[in-house]
């Protein structure tokens, strides 16, 4: 099923409509106070077009993990003094999310108005896609947007359910997630590279498999690598190996190989004694690394084929780091290919969590074309899995 001709909010009228917007506004709070605001600045565009647009509108997202139950440290209050500041004007605050606070304030909203429904886990329907839950969402609008990408990977009655109960749309973050990633997997503008990285082979493998698919190359550094390694049999010393998957891993090469597509792993790497940032380390080939070593970065010899591969790339999906970029002995590699991506004209696609926290920090953000605001979500986007939050919407 495509993803690619969801209806947005540009294609639906919204003027004098009551429309319930899901947000992610899962902001990170301590001690009450708003650390950072990102996901309530990346909601505003969305929100701004509905209130130009004289649209009634309704906000809901969850904060946290209130588990059900109604408990004011997850309170949206912070949320919808934030919300009012950045949008200069009132953002009224229900008492509870589909209550008679709720209703109450959601019949009485006028064009342009902005309603914060409260957090949508203190209700225990929430995360069970309860449809009673849902059916209620419904009855406060007479139009649903979905613009939370960080959860279209859940099946809740505010991400999924309440879809059911009414004609619904994606906000503009969502539109630019499918756009990019829906367009990638879908679409590409060829050739597609992906590259992966990171710890984990088993988070991945799904990813790995799917992409093989659809892309006409394959990159693979990171901790993941010597999994692959060792799957071929070569000696990996400490270095993180996945041993459940190892047969996947195999499989996975088999597969490139059958379909002709390149798969390039590291050819050298920065090995170190110990994962700690003062360990001695040095740079050796893969297939000599040695016992009580381990690979904690690609080498620079890798570095250098992995920019290379990519500079023709018309579009390049990148998602996990190239070694442990939390110790900056280990994090050439992966700036490495952040120049290299960003030097090219390419379309590129940075998966989120992680990788886009490396690109952040190393100061690439603004070079890349898209920057995926889902971990979880972009993940299983990549796998090729139907997200629910996105399959719910209705199509132009
Ligand atoms: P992921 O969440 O799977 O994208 O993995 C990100 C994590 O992978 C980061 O915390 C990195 O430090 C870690 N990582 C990357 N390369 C390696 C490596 N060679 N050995 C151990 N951990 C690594």
């Amino acid at each position: 099923m495509s993803t690619l001709n969801k209806k947005t909010v540009e294609d639906i009228a919204v003027a004098g409509k009551k429309v319930l917007v899901r947000c992610d506004f899962n902001v990170k709070m301590e001690n009450g106070v708003i650390t950072s605001d990102k996901r309530i600045v990346a909601s505003l565009p969305t929100i701004r077009y509905l209130i130009d647009n004289n649209a009634r509108v309704i906000l809901c997202s969850h904060l946290g993990r209130p588990k059900g139950e109604v408990n004011p440290e997850f309170s949206m209050a912070p949320v919808a003094a934030r919300l009012s500041e950045l949008l200069g004007k009132e953002v009224k605050l229900a008492k509870d999310v589909v209550g008679e606070s709720a209703q109450a304030l959601a019949a009485e909203l006028k064009d342009g108005e902005v309603l914060l429904l409260e957090n949508v886990r203190f209700e225990p329907g929430e995360t069970k896609n309860d449809p009673e839950l849902s059916k209620k969402f419904a009855s406060l609008a007479e139009i649903y947007v979905n613009d939370a990408f960080g959860s279209a990977h859940r099946a809740h009655s505010s991400t999924t359910g309440v879809a059911d109960y009414l004609p619904s749309a994606v906000g503009y973050l969502m539109k630019k997630e499918i756009e990019y990633i829906g367009g990638a997997l879908e679409d590409p503008k060829r050739p597609l590279v992906a590259i992966l990285g990171g710890a984990k082979v088993s988070d991945k493998i799904g990813v790995i498999n799917n992409l093989l698919d659809k892309c006409d190359k394959l990159i693979i550094g990171g901790g993941m690598a010597y999994t692959f390694f060792a799957a071929q049999g070569l000696n990996v010393g400490d270095s993180l190996v996945d041993n459940d998957n190892l047969e996947n891993a195999r499989e996975m090469m088999a597969k490139a190989k059958a379909m002709g597509k390149p798969f390039l792993l590291p050819v050298d790497n920065k090995i170190a004694t110990r994962y700690d940032v003062n360990a001695p380390y040095m740079r050796i080939y893969s297939d000599s690394i040695p016992d009580g070593w381990m690979g904690l970065d690609i080498g620079p010899v890798t570095s250098e084929l992995f920019a290379k591969s990519i500079q023709d790339a018309g579009t390049i999906i990148w998602n996990g780091p190239m070694g442990v970029t939390e110790m900056p002995q280990f994090e050439d590699g992966t700036i490495a290919v952040a120049k290299a991506i960003a030097e090219t004209d390419a379309i590129s696609i940075i998966g989120g969590g992680d990788s886009a926290a490396a690109i952040k920090k190393l100061g690439f953000a603004d070079k890349m074309s898209h920057i995926s605001t889902g971990g979880g979500a972009s993940l299983e986007f990549l796998e090729g899995k139907e997200l629910p939050g996105i399959a719910c919407i209705d199509e132009k």
